[in-house]
């Protein structure tokens, strides 16, 4: 039984006495935001109308502004919060640190009066995000089975933009991935002077305009509404089109296509069509960063998050034995079973 911490069956990771994240849950004051997905904004209206506060950093308040609909008035009683700051909350210190997933992702550290440290990491990255030692870690699990690992010999994001730079010489190439990857892809081959157009239906335009306007540097980005995406498109001139991954089945079935996507273990490109290709590149820890994470953090106790599509269980036994660290999965699956 661990005290300070927990995952309720709708999802949200409650830490200490007031905090809690990622779903909403009766009785906490305090609602924390990790970032923009939406499987971690769950009933976040709900927590606008109800808690004293609801926390997260100034990027993902913008970026939920756009994917989530405008939010209105409501957007004044979020407080945003940068990485580091510390806010005290009835007794408590609430910090979030940088997570590397998408644009403002967070982790969160809660500390007791008496300096106990949890935990959670929301969804991240190993490199690129800070390890925080803590005494009690909820971990996340997506990809927390041994059967997830990801060890390429070739550096993907390099590939990636070969991929996309061959495939130009035929026109259009259409690239699929969700919102905040597509904006990292962008970046990478901004970076890398692949300096075609960049065309996007609305609602990436919108989530593109927000991590510009947050810092990143994206490129020549278009609408595809205007006029002169469409003359790219129509007549097959070399450009890329990002489109989020649910579009994959409407748009640019003649033209080259590129799917990123994390649940690729065994090679780092695959064919899957005549002009169709899945690259594994995530914005995840593969099963090696999340033991990893756990290790440095040096926590006396784990939970991994077991609300999501994760591997929770397979992790929290492979912490134990491999670390050596008593660790459970939350929510657990088989008592939801049991009481459905
Ligand atoms: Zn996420």
């Amino acid at each position: 039984m661990i005290e300070n911490a927990s995952v309720t069956h709708r999802g949200a990771v409650l830490l200490g006495n007031s905090v809690a994240c990622d779903a909403y849950a009766e009785d906490r004051p305090l609602r924390v935001v990790t970032h923009a997905h939406a499987d971690h904004t769950g009933g976040l209206r709900w927590s606008l109308r109800e808690c004293q506060k609801v926390v997260m950093t100034e990027a993902t308040r913008d970026l939920i502004n756009v994917l989530e609909g405008p939010l209105g008035a409501r957007l004044k009683t979020i407080e945003a919060l940068e990485y580091g700051q510390p806010m005290r909350f009835d007794g408590e210190t609430v910090t979030l640190f940088k997570a590397q997933h998408i644009l403002g992702a967070a982790q969160v550290l809660v500390e007791s009066e008496s300096g106990e440290r949890v935990v959670w990491t929301g969804d991240f990255r190993l490199d690129g995000t800070p390890v925080l030692e803590c005494d009690t870690l909820v971990v996340e699990s997506t990809y927390g089975s041994p059967s997830c690992r990801r060890a390429f010999d070739v550096d993907v994001r390099k590939l990636f933009v070969q991929m996309v730079e061959q495939r130009l010489k035929q026109g259009v190439v259409y690239v699929f991935g969700y919102y905040g990857k597509l904006q990292e892809l962008m970046q990478l081959l901004y970076e890398a002077d692949v300096h075609v157009p960049f065309v996007m239906p609305e609602k990436v335009f919108e989530v593109s305009k927000v991590c510009e306007r947050h810092g990143m540097q994206l490129g020549s980005l278009t609408l595809s509404t205007e006029k002169e995406a469409k003359m790219l498109l129509g007549e097959n001139l070399p450009c890329v089109a990002f489109y989020h991954m649910n579009s994959r089945g409407n748009v640019g079935s003649a033209n080259e296509r590129i799917w990123v996507s994390g649940w690729e273990f065994h090679r780092p490109c695959r064919r899957i069509g005549e002009k169709e290709h899945i690259i594994a590149l995530s914005d995840h820890s593969d099963f090696d960063g999340l033991i990893e994470y756990v290790r440095q953090a040096k926590p006396k106790r784990v939970i991994t998050e077991n609300h999501g599509g994760g591997h929770g269980e397979t992790l929290a036994k492979e912490i134990t034995r491999r670390l050596k660290i008593p660790a459970v999965a939350m929510p657990c699956k088989s008592y939801q079973a049991t009481i459905a």
